[in-house]
């Protein structure tokens, strides 16, 4: 199949020639654009998880760093990527993918996002992206409402407002996130008498005026570590970023908050923002979102909800209820590409007052000017891509009730599957789906009967057996490539906050249903049965005084 290309000859009719339009439907490039058609359809109803190579194997097809001179037909290229790069990508819409928070997509959005592509509009000033950039704003404007519910008039005032954003469009969850901090930060810390305000002055001449030894933001300790990266990039310091602990239900502890807050006061810094999680990364979790907008209006708070996975619950009548207190937040973030299944590089913040984003704006004298629409004024990223272009089809091509059911039936397959685990001799829940993430472990009788009741040390001994072995049966399990779950550690109350490692199942992909579960946990059960000889089962069952596997 590795026909030896002929040479391109470089001269400017070839070039461009490939920044035209092909002429003919029989053309290379329409055949070319067929024939990848045909491919990726075949790799996403076919593959499970993409063949097993081994990284390292991989790197190699990627070691050139040579530029290439002599320039090689698209028809080479394709047969490349198509061999090398396709071959051995990750079937993230596979069903029983069930590790990461990427699903499958609506087949639509690849014949929808060639518009995108192709139009390739620039989406920081008006100039390069007219119809986009009110569409941008309309698709804020709806996902504004979804959360804060204003009336009609407020949006009909502000919608497309020169001088107002409803929120900012960005790449994900963790530039939503920066944002958000980054409005909070230049709000507490703004303009005051001669102080031009910590946007102009920066943080050192900022803690001077205000008279604070430092700036700190409080999250629960199960927080997206882009929290960390946003504090980094601030000038705040990921040490303060500070971690309040969580109950045994992963969601932050009121009464720890206030004793935190208390305690930095006390060593001269600055709590300006709470964070509440609405869906952890790691269990699915929401904080009890009515008690932080308590104790953010009482402790003059910027209050942020991240809500890159759990947002979308909002779709859903019988669970929007455990999102209660989120339109009580000064600002939300909601990762499209998540939940809201649009492609890959997509996010968004929502603010409740539309003048917040004000405290960043910048504007520039040949681009985004004072007064004009241009979105580039008040978001981090400079050109971007019309993505808005996807969420907007989505909202409508899947609506609300469709997002609904979506919602509803990960939810309730999480339950389902929860509820099966809880009734397997050999197998332990370890956090109960608030949403629909859960997360599990191989436990069998005899090692949960020896964990209730021996002694610390016995037990830490036990954990960190299963620990092992947990790990071992996940990349396996991985390896085989038939299903993926990923893993995760927690530090549950049941075992005195000993870390132990677990199976973390997200269950966002539709496709997704009882019985490919069921295979997950039979394939499981049959690696373990297959572990025999493992030094991990032999130390389990030395441990336990009677075999076990
Ligand atoms: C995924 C996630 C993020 C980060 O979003 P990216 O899109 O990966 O940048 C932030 N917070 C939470 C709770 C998340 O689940």
């Amino acid at each position: 199949m590795k026909k030896k290309a002929k040479a391109v000859e470089v001269n400017m009719e070839n070039l461009l020639r490939i920044f035209t339009v092909p002429e003919a439907p029989g053309s290379t490039l329409s055949r070319l654009e067929n024939d990848i058609s045909a491919n990726l359809a075949g790799f996403l109803q076919e593959h499970i998880v993409a063949e097993e190579t081994d990284l390292v194997e991989i790197e190699r097809d990627f070691s050139d760093t040579l530029i290439p001179e002599q320039p090689v037909y698209v028809s080479e290229q394709t047969e490349f990527l198509l061999d090398k790069v396709v071959a051995q990508s990750v079937h993230t819409a596979s069903p029983s993918f069930v590790g990461h928070m990427t699903s499958a997509l609506p087949y639509f959005m690849i014949p929808l996002s060639k518009i995108m592509i192709a139009l390739n509009q620039n989406l920081v000033k008006t100039e390069t992206s007219k119809a986009f950039t009110p569409l941008e704003r309309q698709v804020l404007g709806m996902l504004h409402r979804l959360v804060y519910d204003e009336p009609e008039a407020f949006y009909g005032q502000w919608l497309h407002d020169s001088y107002r954003h409803l929120g900012a469009f960005c790449s994900g969850g963790t530039v939503a996130n920066i944002t958000a901090l980054w409005a909070a930060r230049n709000r507490a810390f703004g303009p005051d008498g001669d102080f031009p305000g910590i946007m102009k002055a920066g943080m050192y001449a900022a803690m001077r005026h205000y008279g604070c030894e430092g700036a700190a933001v409080l999250v629960s300790e199960r927080g997206h570590y882009s929290l960390a990266k946003a504090a980094d990039v601030l000038g705040i310091g990921r040490d303060q970023i500070v971690a309040v602990e969580t109950d045994d239900s992963n969601r932050i502890r009121p009464d720890a908050l206030e004793a935190t807050i208390t305690r930095l006061r006390q060593r001269g810094i600055r709590p300006f923002a709470l964070v509440g999680v609405a869906g952890t990364t790691e269990t699915g979790n929401i904080d009890p979102l009515d008690a932080l907008a308590d104790i953010a209006a009482a402790e003059g708070l910027h209050f942020h909800v991240d809500g890159a996975w759990g947002g979308p619950t909002l779709f859903s009548e019988r669970y929007r209820e455990r999102l209660k207190g989120i339109e009580r937040a000064d600002s939300v973030t909601i990762d499209a590409h998540k939940q809201l299944y649009v492609p890959m590089g997509v996010g968004l913040v929502l603010f409740r007052d539309p003048a917040a984003l004000k405290s960043i704006e910048h504007h520039a004298q040949y681009i985004i000017r004072e007064g004009s629409k241009d979105l580039g004024s008040a978001t981090l990223e400079g050109s971007r891509p019309g993505m808005a272009m996807l969420v907007h089809s989505a909202l409508k091509i899947i609506g609300k009730r469709g997002y609904a059911m979506l919602i509803d039936n990960g939810i309730d397959l999480a339950r389902r599957f929860a509820d099966r685990i809880e009734s397997l001799e050999d197998f332990e829940l370890v956090t109960e789906p608030e949403l629909n993430i859960l997360t599990y472990r191989w436990c069998p009788a005899a090692a949960r009967e020896a964990l209730n009741e021996g002694d610390a040390d016995s037990c830490r001994r036990i954990n960190e057996t299963l620990n092992r072995i947990t790990r071992h049966l996940q990349k396996t399990q991985r390896e085989h490539g038939k299903a993926f779950v990923s893993r995760t550690r927690l530090t549950p109350e049941r075992y005195h906050r000993q870390a132990i490692t677990v199976f973390r199942v997200v269950l966002a992909n539709p496709l997704t249903t009882d019985e490919v579960l069921r295979d997950v946990i039979d394939e499981q059960r049959q690696i373990i049965a297959g572990m025999g000889e493992h030094e991990d089962v032999i130390e389990l069952n030395r441990l336990l005084g009677s075999p076990v596997a």
